[in-house]
């Protein structure tokens, strides 16, 4: 029988590729009508960049991301605290990349459409509720956008992949409630700007309570410019009024780019690239307690939906990637089974 996966992102994709490579059935179905490239960039570390190339993707990484050679970290003035390297140059006999998340997102989908064909993955297929059934799960989805009902469809186990907001999750522990705020907002962009210090390097300036943090994502683009992802965080008290997470917020620059006015070095001009981005996109940083477990029967939780953590440190996508493979593993190992997932 086929697999259930509910959520298309990166962690429910990259599953649907590992299962095909051992030849399981698979299904992805997912919520929004349309997958567009949305977010900005994300850092995929060696562990996770092992696997993909498992899956044959490094030459697709390395078309569309940067190697990311070295960490360096800086002061508010600009001055150099500490460097270290990263990926191969730390040792590492697999890169980090810097990509675009909603790049990334489509390199897999693409994979996905090739290899297990366009049938595989159902759009505008919200995972509504599940029961188990004698012979696994019996999953109702529904189109979100008109609230219609699109299908009951049954599989050997279910595998919820859909985000920090899962539908899956919410099932599971019906008390659990908002993720949570650690007091700090970050403010993301992408701006087309000019390559500094190595050309491939992450860099971090500031302090505890008002940080920048800033990497190229993209090859030398035909206009001499390099598109640079940054990220502004400032700390808040707890009495301050925040807005709900969502990754497509739009922000308003006004609202942070005051604090680092000043913030210009003689190697980035770090107010400079922030006016000069063409989106920019407001998030708290949240997540969510660990669970005592992750599995009931036939159905697990994987990625964000199982451990939500802060789109910082290059946890995420990186994580959801691990989470994939160690379950296609189980299932090798253990068939469609609840074992499996248990496993
Ligand atoms: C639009 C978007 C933009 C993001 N941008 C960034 C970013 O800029 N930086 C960063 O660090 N992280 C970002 N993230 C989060 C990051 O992608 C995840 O932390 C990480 O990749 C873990 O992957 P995941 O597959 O568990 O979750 P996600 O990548 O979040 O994927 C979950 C998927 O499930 C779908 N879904 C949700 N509910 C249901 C349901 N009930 N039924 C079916 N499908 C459902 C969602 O539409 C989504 O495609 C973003 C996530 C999203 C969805």
């Amino acid at each position: 029988m086929t697999i259930l996966i509910a959520g298309g992102g990166i962690g429910g994709l990259t599953l649907a590729l590992s299962l095909h490579q051992i030849g399981i059935p698979c299904r992805v179905f997912e919520s929004v009508a349309e997958l567009k490239p949305l977010g900005v960039g994300i850092n995929v570390l060696p562990h996770a960049v092992r696997e993909l190339t498992e899956l044959g993707l490094l030459d697709k990484l390395d078309e569309a991301g940067i190697r990311t050679r070295e960490l360096s970290y800086f002061s508010k003035h600009g001055k150099p605290i500490w460097t270290e390297p990263r990926g191969l140059e730390a040792g590492y006999k697999w890169p980090q990349f810097s990509i675009h998340r909603g790049v990334l997102q489509q390199i897999l989908l693409d994979a996905v459409i090739e290899r297990l064909g366009r049938d595989s993955l159902l759009n505008s297929h919200h995972l509504a509720n599940y029961t188990d059934t004698p012979d696994g799960v019996s999953a109702r989805f529904v189109d979100k956008a008109t609230g219609d009902d699109v299908g009951t469809y049954e599989g050997t186990l279910l595998i919820a992949a859909d985000g920090i907001h899962s539908a899956v999750r919410g099932k599971l522990y019906p008390h659990e409630g908002a993720p949570i705020w650690n007091g700090r907002i970050l403010w993301r962009g992408i701006t087309e700007g000019d390559a500094f210090l190595s050309g491939r390097t992450m860099i971090m300036a500031g302090h505890e309570s008002l940080k920048f943090v800033c990497y190229p994502i993209s090859a030398q683009l035909p206009n001499g410019k390099f598109r640079i992802n940054w990220i502004a965080e400032r700390y808040f008290p707890p009495d301050h009024h925040w807005r709900r997470e969502d990754y497509n917020r739009a922000a308003k620059l006004d609202e942070f780019l005051p604090w680092f006015e000043d913030w210009r070095f003689d190697w980035l001009d770090v107010p400079g690239l922030i006016r000069n981005c063409t989106h920019a996109y407001e998030y708290p940083l949240v997540d969510r307690d660990p669970l005592d477990r992750w599995t009931f029967g036939n159905v697990t939780l994987l990625g964000d939906a199982a451990h939500p953590m802060y789109p910082i440190g290059s946890n995420g996508a990186s994580q959801a990637i691990l989470d994939a493979r160690v379950l296609t593993r189980e299932i090798l190992n253990h068939g469609e089974t609840a074992a499996a997932l248990h496993a």
